[in-house]
């Protein structure tokens, strides 16, 4: 029996969906004006972790995430630029190049984490018709008002707003309002009212905007979850997921619109994810304090080991991500992956334990995705005396849960952390370069190349790099050297 902790009732509830064995699971996807980062890795192997332990008990998972790309603002309160323009700004490139080239970079982080890709990616640009549509069915029900820049939803028309947040509608009104930012929108009625099309004002140039029944502009962020999710998915979902950030506006204002059109529940189980602090600061695409899984491979950490080391923590509490954490969870990985090559060879016979390792492990996966004891019931079989063939089934039994792909983990550790040897010749070249001996450490830049690792120097250091990495990352193939 799957338990999962939800956000709506604050409690930890036996999972049933409404049309058994279907799920309709809706995950809120990235704004793509800037790099992934580790933090956006946390939350979408949390989102993983949530579909396989679905799967895993037989659920048929039909799943949804977008991707924003147009009408998320910098501030919350529906002031600031639109992140998509600021990024084409800074980058002096469209919108539409800048939504292509990170939502490609976005994906290529999930396939290096080994996260599945949700059957349906729906893209916001391409769903303004229904979100228009929405609006409209709004404004006939009398939940909309006009002011000078868009139309805003009128949070007061709804007792419940502020049901998920776990506060009362003054208790929220009083803590946004004591926000460290609170621009103020001309018109607007109530702090927690929020745009559903904003106008393009006078005078000024956006390269995304669209016609509707109030004039020329681009839809709210939170309309664009509820129109996709409700395209696909129906009037009522089983799940939906998104950063513990996610609940007090975003999720609150999606529930908002959805169900002020409907009448209906939106979502029977909200499930968020605690964010990733970086060496106990804030990490945000904002702030500009961020580190990309492909930083972590020019350091010669396995992407797979990240996805071990956030499977260490409840997905539900903040994490402190750090480098030393970072150095334990490559070599845990490392020694996994050994063990596991080990028992592929090995011929054992072990011994009959009484241990039901099975039911150890399925019991902490569905005791709200308690992913920390699921890895210790997987080190501990790998401990046991129980025959090696027996032990090697079980890990791949977990591994449908885990994602770790142990079966190709073996050749992708080869392939990604740095043997001793190249170690060594990178050492050597450091020497002779310190001391000015810049053919000698040319030439063992070039020896370094034909085992094909990449050196590039940087002010931290030499960085070393696989080229099948390069490749991965850059699409860029370097050949054999
Ligand atoms: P964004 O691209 O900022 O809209 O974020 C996409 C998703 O990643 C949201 O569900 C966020 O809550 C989540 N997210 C952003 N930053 C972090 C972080 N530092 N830790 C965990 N999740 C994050
Ligand atoms: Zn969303």
């Amino acid at each position: 029996m799957l338990k999962l902790y939800n956000t709506l009732t604050r409690k930890i509830e036996e999972f049933k969906p409404l049309k058994p064995p279907q799920v309709s699971y809706y995950s809120c996807g990235p704004t793509v004006y800037d790099f992934a980062h580790i933090g956006h890795a946390r939350t979408y192997i949390f989102t993983d972790i949530l579909q396989r332990a679905l799967e895993f008990n037989g659920f048929k998972v039909k799943r949804v995430m977008n991707i924003t790309d147009v009408g998320h603002l910098t501030s919350d309160a529906d002031s600031g630029e639109d992140k998509m323009e600021k990024g084409a700004k800074r980058e002096k490139k469209t919108v539409w190049e800048i939504a292509g080239f990170y939502t490609e970079d976005f994906f290529q982080m999930l396939k290096l984490l080994n996260i599945k890709k949700p059957e349906h990616i729906t893209r916001a640009t391409e769903y303004i018709p229904q979100m228009v549509k929405l609006i409209s069915q709004l404004a006939k029900k009398g939940f909309t008002y006009k002011t000078s820049d868009g139309i805003y939803f009128d949070t007061s028309r709804l007792p419940d707003y502020a049901k998920l947040t776990g506060k009362t509608y003054s208790e929220l009104e009083a803590s946004l309002k004591s926000g460290a930012r609170v621009e103020k929108v001309p018109g607007k009625k109530n702090i927690t009212d929020f745009a559903l099309w904003k106008l393009t004002p006078q005078g000024v140039n956006r390269q995304m905007e669209w016609d509707s029944p109030w004039g020329k502009g681009f839809p709210g962020w939170h309309i664009e979850c509820s129109a996709m999710s409700m395209a696909i998915l129906g009037p009522t979902l089983d799940i939906h997921t998104g950063g513990i950030d996610h609940i007090s506006i975003h999720h609150t204002n999606e529930i908002a619109q959805s169900e002020g059109v409907t009448g209906k529940q939106f979502v029977h189980f909200w499930l968020h994810a605690g964010h990733l602090m970086v060496e106990g600061g804030k990490m945000s695409k904002s702030a500009g304090n961020f580190i990309r899984v492909a930083d972590l491979i020019k350091k010669s950490f396995s992407p797979t080991a990240l996805r071990l080391l956030f499977l260490s923590a409840s997905y539900r509490k903040e994490m402190n991500f750090t480098w030393k954490g970072m150095e334990a969870a490559q070599s845990a990985y490392e020694n996994l992956m050994s063990a596991v090559g080990e028992l592929k060879l090995s011929k054992n016979p072990g011994v009959k334990v009484s241990h039901n390792f099975r039911q150890e492990f399925t019991d902490a996966v569905n005791e709200d995705l308690n992913m920390a004891k699921a890895v210790a019931v997987m080190w501990e079989t790998l401990k046991s005396s129980i025959a090696a063939n027996e032990k090697y089934d079980l890990l791949l039994f977990y591994d449908k849960v885990l994602g770790l792909d142990l079966v190709k983990a073996k050749a992708e550790a080869e392939d990604i952390t740095l043997p001793r040897n190249i170690k060594e010749l990178v050492e050597q070249r450091e020497e002779f370069r310190k001391s000015g001996k810049f053919t000698e450490a040319d030439r063992i830049r070039d020896l370094i190349a034909q085992k094909g690792f990449n050196v590039q120097d940087s002010p931290g250091g030499p960085i070393v790099i696989h080229n099948a990495i390069i490749k991965k990352i850059t699409g860029i193939d370097n050949g054999d050297n």
